[in-house]
This record gives C-alpha cells, sequence and structure tokens, in this order.
C-alpha cells in the first residue's frame, strides 16, 4: 500500500511499504477513506519528538471502511464505517475504567521508554513515535486499529466523512480543552492560537456557557474562521496581547485560559513584551512555551488555565511565582478521547455543530508532503488538510 513515512526533520514521503495485517484478536484493519493532518504532527515533522525513526507511518486522525475483524472484537464487522480515536486504550485497566483513557496502563507496548522520560507511561498513540508505543499510523492506504473492541466509533447515519473525521482528535480535544476550563455561566474564556484545535475549542466554550469569548492568532484566515465562531480577535502581531485582555476585562483578565498552541508554535514570541511589561524577576532565554508564560501571566486571580497544546520534554522560565500568588489552575492532558466520542456524535447527528467548516484543503494522500508544507507554513489559506488516499 502507499503511506506517508517520516524520513527526518522536513522530510515526509509517500513510500510503498507492506499491507497491515491482524496482530492481535483485538485488531481490525480499515480501509482509510479520510485522514487529516494535525498540528501535533508538526512537532514530528518539525523533529522536536524524539523516538522517530526513518520509514515510521505517520497520522493519527483516520477513519475508514473495516475490511478485516480480528477474533475478538464482536462489535464491528466487515463493512462498517469507523472513526478511530488517536489514543489507544484497553478498556479495562484502573485509568480506562475511570474514563483517563489517554493513561492507559496497557496499550503502549514501550512502556519502559515512556516511563524513562515521564515516570508513568501514558497511552500508546496511534502514528506518535516509539516511545508512545510505535504504532503504524493513519495517513495511509490501510491501517491496522488495535484496541478495536474499544475505540473506534461506528457511524451509521448518512453523515459525510468531513462531518465525522475530527471525533478522531480535534473536536474531542477542543471540547476537553474548554471541559477542563470549568466555565461558569458568563465567563470569559481567552484562547490562544486560532487553529483547528482552537477552532473546535471555541465553539465548545459556548456550548459550555461561556459569556464571551477571545481569540488569539496572527493569520488572517485563522483570526477570521474565529470570528465566524463568534470570538473577538487579537492579531497579536499588531497588538499587545496582555493589554488589551486587561482591556477587555476591565483589568481583571481572562476567567479561563486556553493554551491551544503548545511548544515550539510556529511564529511564537509574543510574550516576552509582556514579561518585560509587569516587570517579573524571569531573564527569558529563547524557549519553546511563550503562550505558556503569556496565559500565567493574563489570567486572573483564581482562575483556570487549560493545556491541550503540546509540550514536548521540559520547559522552562514558567513564572510559578505568579501562578502560585495568583492561585491558578492548571488542568491539562492528551484527550481521553473514547469519553467524548458517543456524546460528541450525538452533537453532530442533532446539528448542534458541523465540525466540517474548518476543513480547507482536500488532497490526494499522493500529495500529502506538499500538504505538510501548506499546513505547516500556513499558506494558501490552510487550516486543515484532509487527505483521500
Ligand atoms: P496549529 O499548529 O495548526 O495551530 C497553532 C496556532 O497557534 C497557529 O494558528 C499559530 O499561528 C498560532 N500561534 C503561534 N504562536 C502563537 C502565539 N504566540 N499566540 C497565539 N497564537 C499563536 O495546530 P492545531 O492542530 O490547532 O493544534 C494546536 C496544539 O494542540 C498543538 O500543540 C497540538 O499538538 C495540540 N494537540 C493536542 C491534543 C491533545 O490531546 N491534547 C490533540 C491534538 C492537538
Ligand atoms: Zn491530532
Amino acid at each position: 500500500m502507499r503511506a506517508l513515512c517520516w524520513h527526518g526533520k522536513g522530510d515526509v514521503r509517500v513510500d510503498d511499504v507492506p499491507d497491515p495485517t491482524i496482530l492481535d484478536s483485538r485488531d481490525i484493519i480499515i480501509r482509510v477513506t479520510a485522514t487529516a493532518i494535525c498540528g501535533s504532527d508538526l512537532h514530528l515533522y518539525d523533529g522536536f519528538m524524539p523516538t522517530m525513526e526513518s520509514g515510521d507511518i505517520l497520522g493519527h486522525e483516520p477513519m475508514g471502511e473495516v475490511v478485516e475483524v480480528g477474533k475478538a472484537v464482536t462489535n464491528l464487522k466487515k463493512g462498517d464505517r469507523v472513526v478511530v480515536p488517536f489514543v489507544l486504550a484497553c478498556g479495562s485497566c484502573f485509568f480506562c475504567r475511570r474514563g483517563e483513557h489517554s493513561g492507559c496502563d496497557v496499550s503502549n507496548p514501550n512502556a519502559h521508554m515512556a516511563r524513562e522520560a515521564m515516570g508513568q507511561s501514558p497511552a500508546g498513540l496511534l502514528g506518535y513515535s516509539h516511545m508512545l508505543g510505535g504504532f503504524a499510523g493513519g495517513q495511509a492506504q490501510y491501517l491496522r486499529v488495535p484496541y478495536a473492541d474499544v475505540g473506534p466509533i461506528k457511524i451509521d447515519s448518512g453523515l459525510s466523512d468531513e462531518q465525522v473525521l475530527f471525533l478522531s482528535d480535534i473536536f474531542p480535544t477542543g471540547y476537553f480543552a474548554a471541559e477542563l476550563c470549568g466555565i461558569e455561566p458568563g465567563d470569559t474564556v481567552a484562547i490562544w492560537g486560532c487553529g483547528p484545535v482552537a477552532q473546535m475549542a471555541i465553539r465548545s466554550a459556548w456550548m459550555l456557557g461561556a459569556g464571551r469569548v477571545v481569540a488569539i492568532d496572527r493569520v488572517p484566515e485563522r483570526l477570521r474562521m474565529a470570528e465566524a465562531g463568534k470570538a473577538e480577535t487579537i492579531n497579536f502581531d499588531e497588538t499587545k496581547v496582555y493589554d488589551r485582555l486587561m482591556e477587555l476585562t476591565g483589568g481583571r483578565g481572562p476567567d479561563r485560559c486556553i493554551d491551544a498552541v503548545g511548544c515550539e508554535a510556529h511564529g511564537a514570541g509574543s510574550a516576552d513584551a509582556v514579561m518585560d511589561k509587569v516587570k517579573t524577576a524571569v531573564n527569558l532565554a529563547t524557549d519553546r512555551a511563550h503562550v505558556l508564560r503569556e496565559a500565567i501571566m493574563c489570567c486572573r486571580k483564581f482562575g483556570t488555565l487549560s493545556i491541550p497544546g503540546v509540550y514536548v520534554g521540559a520547559v522552562d522560565k514558567m513564572p510559578m511565582g505568579a501562578a502560585v500568588n495568583k492561585g491558578l489552575t492548571f488542568r491539562m492532558g492528551q484527550t481521553p478521547v473514547q469519553r467524548y466520542l458517543r456524546p460528541l456524535l450525538e452533537k453532530i447527528e442533532a446539528g448542534a455543530i458541523d465540525p466540517s467548516f474548518v476543513v480547507t484543503h482536500r488532497l490526494p494522500l499522493e500529495q500529502a508532503p506538499e500538504a505538510y508544507k501548506t499546513f505547516r507554513d500556513k499558506q494558501d489559506g490552510c487550516i486543515k488538510v484532509v487527505l483521500r488516499p
């Protein structure tokens, strides 16, 4: 089959690779009909994620048609149409039973590697490095889905691929991020980033009772899409984010802050000015957490900071003094997608949201290398790419 393989920093290629086969009785194989590129893939593309190997198949936002079913999978059959969550979870360990599927204790066969880096191992993830399981990803014609008796959700309705595809990751992730905020009716929610995750977080914040949503980015098309979602926007190239957020909230700061950017943001850097302004004793060096620092400085006292943005390894120069003295609550994590699949599919079916609004580019799998560049560099108004294998 054809699959998009990682070969090093900025080097991805569509290669001929062997078709996947059933390796465990809980596996299924799907023929991928649609598969997206995620901001998380950019951390791999940009070479920030260790334990990648040349030839690894990328992709963790796939859906498709079931073509083969392992013996232990009784809830799915050949021909079913499924969306596959990026988190792999056994469904019965301590964490899965609590709905904390991204903490699954069982699904990462390379748990020893993750433990070395993180103390404990989180769940295995599709197409996301050897430390997180070494599973082949879904930017391919076919995909082996482990723990298929727990993860994939069957789509019975006539919804299009693009309407349901983002259940695999970004819709649950945006919703999870908003939910982690603990939004109280009328709260002001500030969201850093207007990428695909942030776009879903904006819509989710409204669903969860926000009174006001402010979204921050500098890419005009992304700011416009946020405005279409009824967010007020700040272009961080033109306006000082801290000053504007204080102005909008009577000097108090937003109640809830969401960092939907993560590490080594492409074009980060607005926070340094804020840090100067408030004259904290932080000696800024170049590092990869501008947004996190800025959100800590902007958030109101006793507010909540939710972090869906992905950070890899250690991040320094965190103004923890400010966080402690302001009484902030930090919440974060890889999304326990399984928990959200059914309720969010119901929202799509009920017409409460159509996540396909985020798609700007539709391309064949063969053009995936160009698609990665276009998405990374935000060329041509690119916000979300769907590949059609
Ligand atoms: P993206 O790269 O398309 O979007 C990031 C956006 O942040 C861009 O529009 C960029 O212009 C903007 N940005 C950069 N610097 C900024 C700054 N200083 N202030 C404000 N905005 C800034 O990515 P995405 O697909 O939307 O994903 C966003 C983040 O969420 C990534 O870190 C990704 O890895 C992470 N993610 C996490 C989960 C999870 O389970 N927690 C799941 C999916 C994605
Ligand atoms: Zn993703």
